[in-house]
């Protein structure tokens, strides 16, 4: 699916070209949006959310769990072009559907860490190649983790994954749903996550803070002081108690607003993305993550040795497994097919050359007959 929305004003990559780097704007932009966490967080609703447009199809909440035969983590890869005042963003957004859901996810935090790996090591066996046009570049320039809003704290599993995560992409800790907590609970929870990560040694994206002109560096210690961000997601359009007509969630007791900052972080959390961030996410990527998995790689491997591989994933496995045997039934099948048909011909053989002995006698036979006529015939002539 590769939908092409017009963005409307204010949402920010219009303002990009404002950036350090206008040469970004004159080439446009490609940004790679990985979205991970549980399941039914809120992740599909969050990115059509961001990007005010349905880009991505809304999940069957009904069939989340029913794939525990399966057990396997996949990669969903959207492709979306966004158009702001001739300012084009060719963004692809990855998610990791399956992840969280299963009764033992141990290890499940292996596919996505893999493919994070995986398009480093494409990009550098490309970059190895003595044409480079037309590359194909799928690093992930920011990964909007999402923590469930269970108010307590992180879980080992999310844990295990954003250790992983930090050391591989610019990690940004999401909290979802922030309309079913307090804003008393929400700041407890984000001090609990935030002493977790330190405790814990994730790293986590950090925007460059100081800036000659203050107003940014006001804005970018504003930015920062929100981590984790609180989100609400909604692409509906709700009717507040004074009358304003926003995206929100509707309740009984009043409307939780995406764009209001005393409600959630959405604004600063999209700020940070699309608009003053998105140049420092894509070069941070290339200069500090790329450049590591591109270091450790020559330091371990041979010039042209291919990448080990340390996961596999457990479907492929099975369904490798399930073709070997179709293959081998298939074998034994045509084997067997083969042998009757081998046995078809011998005892056709076998019955042919019985009749031909047996025409062969006849023949003789008639022969023998033929000459005892002559030899009689020969005897009453001499009389
Ligand atoms: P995903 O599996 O992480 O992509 O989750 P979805 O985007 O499919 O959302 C799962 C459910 O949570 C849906 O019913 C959404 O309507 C709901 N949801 C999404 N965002 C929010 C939010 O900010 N607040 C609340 N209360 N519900 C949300």
């Amino acid at each position: 699916m590769a939908p092409t929305a017009t963005m409307p004003d204010g949402v920010g990559v219009a303002h990009l070209p404002n950036q350090r780097h206008k040469i970004v704007s004159k080439r446009g932009a490609k940004f790679t949006l990985m979205v991970c966490g549980e399941s039914g967080t809120g992740k599909s609703t969050f990115v059509n959310t961001l990007f005010t447009t349905s880009i991505k199809d809304p999940k069957q909440l009904a069939k989340r769990h029913a794939k525990q035969v399966d057990k396997t983590v996949e990669i969903e890869i959207t492709k979306a072009e966004l158009e702001e005042k001739n300012f084009k963003v060719k963004l692809t957004i990855i998610d990791t559907p399956g992840f969280g859901d299963y009764v033992n996810n141990r290890d499940s935090w292996m596919p996505i860490v893999e493919f994070l790996d995986d398009q480093h090591e494409s990009y550098m066996a490309q970059e190895q190649q003595p044409t480079r046009a037309g590359i194909i570049d799928l690093r992930v320039h920011a990964c909007l983790y999402f923590i469930r809003p269970n108010g307590h704290t992180l879980k080992p599993l999310d844990i295990e994954i954003m250790r992983r995560l930090g050391t591989r992409v610019n990690l940004i800790p999401v909290i979802a749903k922030a309309d079913t907590l307090t804003p008393n609970d929400m700041a407890k929870f984000k001090r609990n996550i935030l002493d977790v990560i330190e405790a814990q040694n994730i790293r986590v994206y950090s925007c460059p803070i100081e800036s000659e002109d203050e107003s940014i560096t006001t804005n970018n210690k504003d930015i920062m002081s929100a981590l984790p961000f609180s989100v609400i997601g909604s692409t509906e359009d709700v009717v507040t108690a004074d009358n304003r007509k926003v995206k929100g969630r509707q309740y009984s007791w009043g409307c939780a607003e995406v764009e209001n900052e005393n409600h959630c972080d959405f604004k600063k959390l999209r700020t940070l993305l699309v608009r003053s961030h998105m140049h420092d996410l894509i070069s941070t990527t290339e200069e500090i993550h790329y450049e590591n998995y591109r270091q450790i790689q020559m330091e371990t491997r041979k010039f042209g040795e291919a990448k080990s591989k340390k996961y596999e994933n457990p479907k492929h496995k099975e369904q490798e497994e399930k073709l070997r045997l179709a293959f081998t039934e298939q074998v034994k099948k045509e084997e067997n097919r083969f042998r009757q048909w081998e046995a078809q011909l011998v005892t056709e053989r076998d019955r042919l050359n019985k009749d031909l002995e047996e025409q062969h006698a006849k023949i003789k036979a008639m022969e023998t007959e033929l000459e005892n006529v002559y030899q009689m015939q020969g005897r009453s002539m001499r009389r």
